[in-house]
């Protein structure tokens, strides 16, 4: 293509080398009756690769610059574009267009990152997301109770996944370089039986909101007093001081049940 300025503010920092693009491939397991999802084709090397691999691939980028080039580059192939800001595409949408399962397999804009896992962890039809992140978010997906890195985004994943840090990729393979070195994050989808999703998430949020706060002020609200969750710290061992990143994913889960089963 002719000349091509990266556009920092997308997140524009591209893949080219073949081994490593045909290994994220291949950790993201498709088959040649999958139908895959991109987010982000940037020059399309990414997108090249997962198409020799699946039965369809839908890739997703915002920014129409690309347009012709891919256009031109992909005619003809089992790969259809959609210019469109995933952020702005509905899931309906996105259902509608695939029409069934998919795999998200990605070399992720790092602004949306966990924005665009956690919403398509909630997508009953995605199976597998195989995404390349940030390091240190990386870390934060697999993180362990009682660390640092244990968060928001460690519980989503988690409960609604069963990651696994596939990779670690040097900043270097990236144009333009990046600051930070990158992994290949695998996530699984696994159901969970929460009734809503979305009243899950904000009680995560809201668990974490201030980190060095206790969990009975981080969580006191209408629908449970300060006192009901430290008595229920205490039924499960934990201290009435405890923090949000104390509690184990199952913690979490009895917590919620505990206070949105009350239906107060
Ligand atoms: N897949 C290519 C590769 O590996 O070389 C490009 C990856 S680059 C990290 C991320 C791509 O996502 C960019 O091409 C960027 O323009 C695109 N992008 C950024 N934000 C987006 C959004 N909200 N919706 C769709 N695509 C987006």
């Amino acid at each position: 293509m002719g000349s091509f300025e990266f556009k920092k503010k997308f997140g524009q920092n591209f893949l080219s080398d073949e081994a490593l693009l045909t290994q994220i491939a291949k950790i993201s397991g498709i088959m040649s009756d999958d139908v895959v999802v991109e987010i982000g084709a940037g020059k399309g090397a990414l997108t090249k690769v997962l198409s020799r691999f699946a039965k369809k691939v839908y890739s997703f980028e915002i920014d129409k610059d690309l347009f012709l080039f891919l256009e031109n580059e992909f005619a003809n192939t089992n790969v259809q574009f959609v210019f469109e800001d995933i952020m702005n595409y509905s899931d309906e949408k996105l259902n509608k267009l695939v029409g069934g399962k998919f795999k998200l397999v990605a070399n992720l804009p790092y602004y949306v990152t966990s924005p665009i896992i956690t919403r398509f962890l909630k997508n009953k039809n995605m199976e597998s997301l195989t995404v390349m992140v940030q390091e240190e978010v990386a870390d934060r997906i697999i993180a362990k109770p009682k660390t640092k890195d244990y968060g928001v985004l460690t519980v989503i994943c988690q409960m609604y996944g069963e990651p696994q840090k596939a990779l670690r990729v040097g900043r270097e393979y990236f144009t333009p370089v990046p600051k930070v070195d990158s992994a290949v994050v695998k996530i699984d989808r696994k159901n969970s039986e929460f009734a809503s999703h979305e009243k899950f998430i904000s009680f995560v949020k809201q668990a974490f909101a201030m980190r060095r706060k206790k969990l009975s002020t981080n969580l006191a609200c209408q629908n449970i007093s300060k006192a009901e969750i430290e008595k229920f710290l205490l039924s499960i061992g934990h201290s009435e001081e405890s923090r949000a990143e104390e509690l184990s994913l199952n913690e979490f889960k009895s917590l919620f049940e505990l206070i949105y089963d009350k239906k107060l």
